[in-house]
């Protein structure tokens, strides 16, 4: 299976009650190789909620402990950023999942950019938590502006092909 950020395929999970629906990845959905998660949700943050975004450094930092999440409000959200991630390892596990295609930008599923820790809208290079996590347990880690359909095609053909050599 393949692990999609949630609010790519319609969830309404975003930090302002929306959605970043995908229309590529909303088409290939009805194929059902694809596990819907949203590390922040399944942190237990609530939605609405206000924005976060990682303070000096990225996820990598972040995991080491040498960064922090903190929302618009000020409040230290560092808990919950680690403990979504871990639960979306622990699902991408459960399911032998080798590859994920997460929202880029996010503190949490931010694969190529994320916002710098100002809330000004600048963004740095550099992943969230929960990408960095599954890179850091060799999953391949696209996002959505990664995907063209081909692309997509073929990894859902090669992910068919894992799971049928398993069973
Ligand atoms: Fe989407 Fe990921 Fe943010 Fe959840 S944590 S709303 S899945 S970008």
């Amino acid at each position: 299976m393949i692990l999609v950020s949630a609010c790519l395929l319609g969830h309404k999970v975003k930090y302002n009650g929306g959605s970043n629906d995908d229309s590529l990845l909303q088409a290939y959905n009805v194929q059902g190789r694809f596990v819907a998660v949203c590390p922040e949700c399944f942190a237990m943050l609530p939605v609405p909620r206000a924005p976060m975004e990682i303070q000096y450094g990225t996820g990598r930092k972040l995991i080491e402990g040498r960064a922090r999440a903190v929302d618009a409000d000020g409040h230290d959200l560092t808990a919950s950023l680690l403990l979504g991630a871990q639960k979306i390892l622990r699902i991408a596990e459960a399911y032998h999942a080798e590859v994920a295609i997460l929202k880029d930008g996010s503190p949490s599923c931010g694969v190529h950019r994320i916002y710098d820790g100002t809330f000004s809208g600048r963004k740095i290079r550099g992943a969230g938590a929960a990408t960095e996590l599954l890179r850091q347990h060799g999953l391949t880690v696209y996002s959505e502006s990664d995907m063209t359909e081909d692309r997509l095609r073929q990894l859902i053909e090669e992910d068919i092909r894992r799971d049928s050599i398993r069973d």
